[in-house]
């Protein structure tokens, strides 16, 4: 039986993944659990798995479920996110909360050899070489619930890292895959939350339709699988049938296929290296799907994916700045205070102001993260 610690149990991942904990309850079982400040979600949930810890952001979010569940431990903040994830009783760390907060329980939790299931992207492009680098000095391995790298991880099962010729990242396109850089002018709030293919939290679902998340997603694969940005490469593929795919040195070509379902990554991050069966997911008919579209990527288009490659290959702190601008941006434009199109600008400027500090450490990366927000929120007065 693995002990789970579920940072982000009340987002869109947070809940797939209870669904994998509640189909499975001799593999595994809840420990503890974090979420923000949404009680009315979270209650429901404590009360089901009956965690014996619970984190949320603020103690006004503190007094609400102790009221409620008087024999729970209620923590709060990062100080209470990184006591579940390093306690001695937890086996693995599921990292799903939305944005840079997660950092500091992801890297204590490797000091601490948890096993680490990462679905927080921000912590990886935010710090990506502090979190390798301890996950290499604690011999941790971290498994990718991002359904991409979760393709690419199965495709190199077995292989050796000298083999690899490119990484293929898949991407749907998002909620204006079909618009011109002129129909983008007007679209609002609820035109980019309507993404065609993936059901997710708001944050990611405009990342995707700004392709920002894609752009996220190759500094995340960089990290992960050591390889230089010159040798990933992202192709539109607008049904996500194709998660990702590897090309080795001898042309051969390795794929991971599957319906999209954000369960299937997830619970492969579980239960790795084994496998478990996954009744609730429609099984892939390529017969009834018969066609697959490519297109290669527009970098003109799609701005904020070029960005994204220019901060990767800049390195240092500019990644911190490409995403504490955008979590800051798209902030913004969720509260239609911005609109869709300033969000790239807004990071445009914040990386162009910013003058790179390579091998940054973590206070340095936390300063600027802030540094940042506060630079992006004056742009919009
Ligand atoms: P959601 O917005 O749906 O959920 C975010 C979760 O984080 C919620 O539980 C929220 O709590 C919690 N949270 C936010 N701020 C804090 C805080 N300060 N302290 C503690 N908890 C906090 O996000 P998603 O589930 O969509 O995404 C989560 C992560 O997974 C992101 O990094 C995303 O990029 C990644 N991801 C998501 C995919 C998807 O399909 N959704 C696919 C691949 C990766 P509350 O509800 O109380 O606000
Ligand atoms: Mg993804």
């Amino acid at each position: 039986m693995k002990q789970i610690t579920l940072l982000g149990a009340t987002g869109s991942i947070g809940l797939q993944t209870m669904e994998v904990i509640r189909n499975h309850p001799d593999n595994f079982q809840l420990y503890a659990l974090a979420f923000g400040k949404n009680v009315k979600k979270a209650f429901p949930l404590i009360r089901e798995f009956k965690p014996c810890k619970v984190v949320v952001q603020d103690a006004h979010a503190r007094e609400s479920v102790k009221r409620e569940f008087p024999d729970v431990t209620v923590l709060s903040g990062t100080e209470g996110m990184i006591e579940v994830s390093t306690d001695d009783k937890v086996d693995i760390l599921l990292n799903a909360v939305m944005g840079s907060i997660g950092l500091p329980a992801t890297l204590e939790a490797i000091k601490a050899k948890k096993k680490i299931a990462i679905a927080n992207k921000e912590t990886l492009v935010t710090a990506g070489h502090l979190v390798m680098e301890e996950a290499k000095k604690h011999h941790v391995d971290l498994l990718p619930v991002d359904s991409e790298h979760s393709a690419i991880y199965q495709c190199l099962n077995g292989e050796k890292k000298r083999d690899i010729k490119r990484l293929v990242l898949t991407a749907s396109g998002g909620s204006f895959r079909d618009k011109t850089r002129a129909e983008l002018e007007g679209v609002t709030v609820d035109d980019a939350l309507n993404h065609p293919n993936w059901s997710m939290g708001a944050k990611i679902t405009v990342d995707s339709a700004s392709m920002m998340n894609k752009g996220l997603e190759v500094i995340e694969a960089h990290w992960l699988f050591d390889v230089p940005y010159e040798d990933i490469d992202v192709l539109l593929h607008r049904e996500s049938v194709i998660h990702s795919m590897v090309e080795f040195v001898d042309r051969s070509v390795v794929a991971q296929l599957g319906t999209p379902d954000m369960k299937v990554p997830i619970q492969y991050a579980l239960t790795y290296p084994d496998r478990l069966d996954l009744p609730m997911t429609k099984r892939l008919n390529l017969e009834e799907i018969a066609k697959l579209h490519f297109k290669a990527m527009d970098y003109e288009r799609f701005r904020c994916l070029q960005m994204a490659f220019d901060a990767g290959k800049e390195g240092g702190s500019m990644t911190t700045v490409l995403n504490a601008a955008n979590e800051e941006a798209v902030d913004l434009f969720l509260n239609g205070q911005i609109s869709f199109l300033d969000i790239e600008s807004f990071i445009e400027q914040a990386m162009e102001r910013h003058q790179t500090i390579q091998q940054p450490d973590l206070d340095t990366i936390l300063q600027i993260d802030q540094e940042t927000r506060r630079q992006v929120r004056s742009y919009s007065k």
